[in-house]
């Protein structure tokens, strides 16, 4: 394939004319795609569906230690649930707390709580004249709206095949005090599909922040949503890894089985120190008495232990991995050496990150739009929505059948090539 940079203008001007062509049978077809969100498909919905019979009316729904999940009570969540959020977490029972359905709740939370409270007996955010965060781009839009909720100041980090650019991050934590956090997806990140390498979690143990209430937010949201049996990432366990470093203190680790069991009615869990625990739980015995502990037990039941979640995780690998693969061949077989774009290949998670030539996502996902295919708003992978170089396209394949999907990443691919000839023939 020709590079398009290499290619002449009426090259060019002659396959823009072909290509229109074929975005205009494109419109024909009357398409309703969505590539937008990062959903489980029904087929992933459909693989949890037995723990709607592992509790019945039956059903002694009595702990091990004798805590009724029916009643009030155990605000820390159960013993059992402890033991296998933990051992999916990769952190002890006893560092952890089981929440409700969402892990993105429990980080909404973790600042609020800072902000009106303050981390450890350090002044509440609220009360300082700036509260700043680090965020690490692209990333997750949702982390950036929380901390664009409580009006905190979000600087940008460019990611890097190993992680956030450490070099920048551990100058930032170190100058600046109003630095309070940074939001972290360390495994198979939203969207790169990126993993932080051992040597980058080893700085981020090492960090030496200027603000004692600094904390890294640690969202493992996929920490074992794996592609593939014998090609995985692994990750120093952080917890661990700060508490070597003398910084037992500087870590949030989130979770939870969204893209488990169910998205909307898992269960979510934050593992940290004893002492961020405790700080925790005198705010966490005001907002509520117990949490879902039915819910709780239900996923005990269903998954027995890691090994029954690891195996049923095997089962979401075999439904996702034909469609990230198809991305992946799309891509390579119709941009593979124009040089109109770069792409991430992840082996796990749920997304795919597209880097197209400057100033050209934006009109790409508007092109798309225009025949009927949804993708992520650009720009939404940056704090307030602004990509300064408007490049970046997050591509989420899980939900599409993949006829819908093979489908939309052939009009993917010429939205791209046709808005990549407007910009060099500019
Ligand atoms: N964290 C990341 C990085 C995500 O990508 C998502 C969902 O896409 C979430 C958290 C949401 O998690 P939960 O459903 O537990 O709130």
């Amino acid at each position: 394939m020709q590079p398009y940079a290499e290619m002449s203008t009426e090259e060019l001007q002659e396959l823009r004319k072909q290509l229109s062509a074929k975005y205009k049978e494109f419109q024909g077809k009357d398409l309703r795609l969505d590539m937008s969100r990062g959903k489980p498909s029904v087929e992933q919905l459909d693989l949890s569906m037995g723990m709607m019979d592992v509790l019945s009316s039956s059903d002694d729904l009595t702990c091990e230690d004798g805590t009724d999940c029916r009643n009030y009570g155990g605000l820390t969540g159960i013993r059992e649930a402890k033991e296998l959020i933990g051992d999916m977490m990769e952190v002890a029972p006893d560092y952890i707390i089981i929440y409700g359905n969402s892990s993105l709740n429990v980080m909404f939370d973790t600042v609020s709580r800072s902000m009106t409270h303050g981390v450890m007996g350090c002044t509440p955010w609220c009360k300082l004249d700036k509260v700043k965060f680090l965020c690490p781009v692209p990333g997750y839009d949702r982390h950036f709206a929380i901390t664009q909720y409580f009006g905190i100041e979000m600087i940008n980090v460019p990611m890097t095949p190993d992680g956030p650019d450490m070099d920048m991050v551990e100058r930032l934590v170190a100058e600046d005090d109003s630095i309070k956090g940074i939001w972290c997806v360390p495994k198979y990140s939203n969207p790169t599909g990126t993993s932080y390498s051992d040597e980058t979690v080893r700085r981020f143990a090492r960090l030496k922040p200027a603000a004692p209430d600094f904390r890294i937010y640690w969202d493992n949201a996929y920490g074992v949503h794996h592609l593939y049996d014998h090609d995985q990432d692994h990750l120093i366990e952080i917890l661990a890894e700060c508490k070597r470093a003398g910084n037992p203190d500087m870590v949030y680790k989130f979770a939870s089985t969204s893209k488990i069991s169910f998205p909307g009615s898992g269960i979510a869990a934050i593992a940290t120190s004893r002492n961020n625990l405790e700080d925790i739980e005198k705010q966490l015995k005001f907002q509520t008495i117990s949490h879902d502990k039915v819910n709780q037990l239900r996923h005990v039941r269903y998954f027995g232990d890691i090994h029954g979640m690891v195996e049923h995780m095997r089962k979401h690998a075999d439904i996702l991995r034909p469609k990230f693969e198809a991305v992946i061949d799309t891509l390579e077989r119709e941009l593979g050496g124009l040089g109109i774009g770069t792409w991430t290949k992840p082996k796990g998670g749920y997304f795919i990150a597209f880097d197209s030539l400057d100033g050209c996502a934006k009109a790409i996902v508007a092109r798309c739009k225009k025949a009927g295919l949804v993708m992520t708003g650009a720009g939404a992978t940056y704090p307030y929505g602004k990509d300064p170089h408007d490049t970046n396209i997050r591509i989420a394949p899980s939900y599409p059948p993949l006829s819908d999907l093979i489908l939309a990443m052939d009009l993917f691919a010429l939205c791209t090539k046709i808005v990549s000839i407007d910009k060099i023939l500019k």
